[in-house]
Parts: structure tokens; sequence; C-alpha cells
């Protein structure tokens, strides 16, 4: 297995992936791994978009309703996704990789604004884009964000980047007799409330018909092995 089985993925990172063991922030060590992984996929002639979130600093569900309300505590998170996006920007192009980082809350010292027409333009061109900002409104999360993306700039699949080989029965590190699921459809992992991505993402990629892939991060060339074909993780479809 050696040619590619997408020609535009869109890698969903969340901040929790970023922060590794650290319990808070960005471990470099997985941010510069990460980065190489990109990389490597790039020369397959693969066009990679990233949506990056921000649960590694800050997460506006568990802010919301101490003294400050559910939208300010959003645009927070939204903040802390934009950290996450320029450092990955920064790891990209310490190993030559062109980026661009778009976001959804206009910044324009650090980011363009994201366009979706330019977006297209710089895939295009070969450049990684990282989408910031989430959809740059409250109440809806980086999953979210990751499906609208695809199906806005032609994403043929999300690939999900997880701590875990995909999705299981219940929680693998609790309970040993939990077991992986291959595939699994929109609709089960709406009806058993399967945590695979909140329940307006998984919609959305129902309605657009847009795959999603479950997969490790962590194990490094995984996001290779994902994009040539080969059976890790679970695939969540129709
Ligand atoms: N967020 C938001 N609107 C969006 C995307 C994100 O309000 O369109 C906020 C929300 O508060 C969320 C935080 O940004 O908790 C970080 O995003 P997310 O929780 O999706 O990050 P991840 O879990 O992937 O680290």
């Amino acid at each position: 297995m050696s040619k590619p089985v997408f020609k535009r993925v869109v890698l969903k990172i969340s901040g929790e992936a970023l922060q590794g063991r650290l319990g808070y922030g960005i471990d470099y060590d997985i941010l510069a791994s990460i980065a190489g992984q990109i990389k490597d996929v790039k020369s397959l002639g693969v066009d990679v978009a990233v949506v990056i979130g921000g649960g590694n600093i800050f997460r506006g569900t568990s802010a919301a309703g101490k003294s400050i309300d559910r939208a300010n505590a959003d645009y927070m998170g939204m903040l802390a996704t934009i950290i996450n996006g320029i450092a990955l920007q920064g790891a990209l192009e310490k190993i030559g990789v062109h980026t661009r980082v778009m976001t959804a809350i206009q910044m324009q010292q650090l980011a363009e604004p994201y366009i979706r027409r330019r977006a297209i333009r710089h895939l295009e061109k070969g450049r990684v884009v990282v989408f910031v900002g989430g959809t740059g409104n409250p109440y809806f999360t980086t999953d979210t964000t990751a499906a609208l993306r695809a199906s806005e700039i032609g994403g043929e699949v999300i690939l999900k980047a997880t701590k875990v080989d995909g999705v299981y029965t219940s929680d693998p590190a609790k309970n040993k007799n939990a077991r992986k699921y291959d595939t699994l459809r929109y609709i089960d992992v709406l009806k058993k409330g399967l945590k695979v991505m909140d329940a307006t993402a998984t919609s959305l990629c129902m309605d657009n018909n847009l795959p999603i892939i479950v997969f490790n991060l962590l194990k490094s060339g995984n996001i290779r092995r994902v994009v040539l074909g080969e059976k890790i993780g679970t695939v969540v479809k129709g």
C-alpha cells in the first residue's frame, strides 16, 4: 500500500492530544511529532488541512456558569485554539512545511481571516492550512468546525486524532473487556451517545456523507497509515 486513498484530508487535533501527559498546555515533543507526521503525509501528495482544538488551555463548558457566562467562556476557548494553531505553524515551518493559519475570529497581525476560496487556493498550492478560532461562534466545538470546514473545502474525510486506538464499547483504561469498534454508523454514534464527536458534528458529517476515522495520533506514522488506507482505528460512516 503506497498510494494514498485520499486526495484531501481534514485532520482534527484536540487540545488533549497536544498536552500529552502534561495535563495542561503544549507538550513540545508531541507537537514536533505531529508536525513531522503532517510533513510525511504531505510528501505523499495529499492536501492537509488541520482543525485544532483548545481544551488543553481553556474549555468553555468547564468555566461557564462560574462567574462568566457561556458565550464569553466559549470565546475564551476559541482564543485558546488560536494559541495552539500558532504553535503548530511554528513547528511545521521549522521543518520547512509552508503553512497558513486561518482564523474565524479576526486577528490580522497573527493569522489570515478564514475565506473559503483562499483556503482552497492555499491547499492547491501545497500549503498546509490550519483552521483556528473554531467556527467563530459560541455553543459550538472544534469537532463541528472540522465537519464544517471539511464540507466547505472538499475534504474527503475527517481524521480525528486521539490518544486511544479508536472507539470502544466502554473506556478501555477502566474496563479490560472493552471492545474496539472497527466501523460504526453515524446513527449508532448518536443513538448510543458514543463520545466520538458531539451530536452537532456527527449530524453534520451524516448530512454531508463525510466519513470520520478515529485513530491514535500518539503512535508515530499513524496519520500516514490512515491516509494509505490501512485499517486502523474506527471508521464512522453512513
Ligand atoms: N469553541 C466555541 N466555538 C467553536 C469552537 C470552539 O465556542 O466553534 C470553544 C468552546 O468553548 C470549546 C473551546 O473553544 O470548549 C475549545 O474547543 P474544543 O473543546 O472543541 O477543543 P478540543 O476538545 O478539541 O481540545
